[in-house]
């Protein structure tokens, strides 16, 4: 199974993904997580990334692109994976298409995590990670004692360098402009299917595998 998620930052397609990843055995494909892995190392390519990522702009199609391929021709990507931040752009979404036609593969489902504006906010805004568990927390979400129980463990709650409140601004306009003329093109060729994504964490993710077809 090969399914794309969409929706704005903060609409929750990791968490998701992660949930399904591990329920699954899919493996799910960040390319932010791939490009905030780089960073961390120093790597070239993290390094010239960087500036790109802490402005909220997207980085060059050619750079993930490549991350892409390299990653879909691991092993495990072969019964089908899940893809988190990619496609961001209607080029990737074609160069996505001929990358897996030379695979003999194919997308089956585009899931669209729909959330209003004010709660996207909210939800980049609070967003922590604990420093010593990796588990993703939010300051207004969270329950105290799961907020707690990070700084218990000796970790902190530390924020991500692009979730500050201007880089939010401007990777919501960044999507509003690149990304969501891909709900029209997953629509277009009958692959869309969109999920109401606020509430209950355990509730989305209920719709989310009734929407790619799984119990
Ligand atoms: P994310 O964790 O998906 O919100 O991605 C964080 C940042 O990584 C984005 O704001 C972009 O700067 C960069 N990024 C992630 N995925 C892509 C992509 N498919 N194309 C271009 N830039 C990306």
């Amino acid at each position: 199974m090969r399914i794309v998620m969409l929706g704005a930052p903060g609409s929750g397609k990791g968490t998701q993904a992660q949930r399904l990843q591990q329920d699954h055995q899919l493996p799910q494909v960040s390319t932010g997580d791939l490009l905030r892995r780089a960073v961390a190392d120093k790597t070239p390519l993290g390094l010239k990334a960087k500036a790109t990522m802490d402005a909220g702009e997207l980085v060059s199609d050619e750079i993930v692109l490549g991350m892409i391929k390299e990653r879909l021709a691991k092993p495990d990507a072969k019964r089908g994976f899940i893809l988190d931040g990619f496609p961001r752009n209607l080029a990737q979404a074609d160069s996505l298409n001929a990358v897996l036609a030379e695979l003999g593969q194919k997308i089956d489902t585009a899931v669209l995590m729909d959330v209003d504006f004010e709660i996207l906010m909210k939800r980049l805004t609070g967003r922590r990670t604990c420093s010593k568990t990796g588990q993703v927390l939010n300051i207004y979400f969270s329950a105290p004692a799961e907020l707690e129980a990070c700084k218990k463990a000796g970790g902190e709650l530390v924020q991500r360098d692009d979730d500050n409140e201007t880089t939010i601004r401007n990777r919501l306009q960044v999507y509003e402009r690149q990304t969501a003329p891909l709900i029209d093109y997953y629509q277009k060729r009958s692959l869309l299917k969109t999920v109401e994504a606020t509430g209950d964490v355990n509730d989305v993710y209920a719709r989310f595998k009734k929407a790619v077809g799984l119990k």
